[in-house]
């Protein structure tokens, strides 16, 4: 079935008892026992609830996956999925990371005797050179962020067959509408659902989908374990967004790539990173491998002080954080969002202090780019 009319169907069988369209918010803590020994399937709301599952259970068929996880956020998805790793072990990560993810890393686990080594995923040979005999594990970032680079998921998974490594794909730019990595050999996803799949900018949130019935049952085991769980108002925001992503992103996507060309061939624009353009290099592996080039753009203005004059004159743009919801946005990378990477780091990948990073939202086109030209030209 497509994605998009996978994720319309999110919740609907779920109350069989009244027919609710859709999924009823199941705001309780706990559950009457039947009986001494019986369950109704759920006993209490962290280990179960049943509007959480009707969300666990829609992402987990949209990525074609055993089971889905909701959380609290993205990073509690991926502290979750950590608890996977003990100390001693050494996990190979995508360089233009996500700064949280990131810091998470470097601050959090390392203290647990975590290891990592920070590679360009988008070069499958840098991923091959970076193994460890302690290495168990790869994580990319599908799509990176903010210089959106693609990774070769088939040929990163032949060497984590080879090497018996997990693969763990975060997927939250491209979500499932667009790229499956569980059918290119990945064997865990992780979203942040606060971006495309909520969409609105309105609820943080986090999923995971695990390929492995046998490795979702320990999974499992930890997210009820550690407790950060998503609650049932959450998760019903989370399938109400969810039943949109097509549209939306099919919106999103026709955006992007009219704004980027327009990017291109202004004058105060001095580079354009989208995966959409011919010229950018993972182009024709996106191709291949994705449904779609996504609707983030990152580009250099001539100088810094026209950083601060866009922030301060986009209108319809906000100067915000985040990404992935219906109203458009622009952030400062170095500054905000990736302020955790090393300095040094930052410098070599290119995120620097005329770089911005546009999440295009839905808004009719020509109006998002009049903003972009009077707030480049003001
Ligand atoms: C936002 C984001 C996260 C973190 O998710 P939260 O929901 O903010 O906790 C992780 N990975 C990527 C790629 C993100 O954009």
């Amino acid at each position: 079935m497509n994605i998009g009319t996978e994720a319309v169907q999110i919740g609907l069988e779920w109350d069989s008892r009244t027919g609710a369209v859709s999924v009823p918010i199941y705001q309780t803590a706990t559950f009457r026992h039947p009986g001494l020994g019986q369950s109704t399937g759920f006993d209490y709301s962290r280990s179960g609830n049943p509007t959480r599952q009707a969300l666990e259970d829609g992402i987990a068929r949209l990525d074609g996956g055993a089971r889905g996880f909701a959380y609290s956020s993205g990073m509690a998805a991926i502290t979750c999925l950590l608890m996977l790793f003990k100390s001693g072990d050494h996990i190979i990560v995508t360089e233009d990371l996500y700064g949280g993810t990131c810091r998470l890393f470097d601050k959090v686990f390392n203290q647990f005797g975590l290891t990592f080594t920070y590679v360009d995923t988008s070069d499958t040979e840098a991923v091959r050179a970076a193994l460890q005999p302690a290495t168990k594990a790869v994580f990319v970032e599908t799509l990176t962020n903010p210089l959106l680079k693609f990774a070769d998921l088939p040929a990163i998974s032949r060497i984590c067959k080879d090497s018996n490594l997990l693969l763990i794909a975060d997927n939250t730019f491209l979500t499932p509408y667009l790229l499956r990595p569980l059918d290119l050999g990945a064997d865990i996803t992780i979203y942040s659902a606060t971006k495309y799949l909520a969409g609105h900018n309105d609820t943080v949130s986090g999923l995971a989908v695990v390929k492995d019935p046998q490795l979702a049952e320990l999974v499992y085991f930890h997210q009820n374990s550690i407790g950060a769980t998503l609650g049932p108002q959450d998760s019903w925001l989370v399938i109400r967004g969810m039943k949109t992503l097509s549209v939306r992103l099919d919106r999103h996507q026709e955006n992007a790539g009219r704004i980027a060309k327009w990017l291109t061939s202004h004058p105060r624009i001095s580079k354009v990173y989208y995966p959409g353009l011919e010229g950018h290099p993972d182009h024709i592996l996106m191709k291949r491998d994705s449904g779609g080039f996504g609707a983030m753009i990152a580009f250099e203005v001539d100088n810094h002080a026209l950083v601060e004059q866009v922030l301060l004159k986009t209108k319809l743009i906000s100067f915000a954080e985040s990404l992935g919801g219906v109203e458009s946005l622009i952030t400062f990378p170095e500054v905000q969002t990736h302020a955790d990477i090393p300095a040094e780091l930052r410098a070599r990948l290119g995120i620097n202090n005329v770089l911005l990073r546009l999440s295009v939202g839905i808004e009719d086109c020509d109006d998002l780019i009049e903003d972009l030209r009077q707030a480049l030209e003001g």
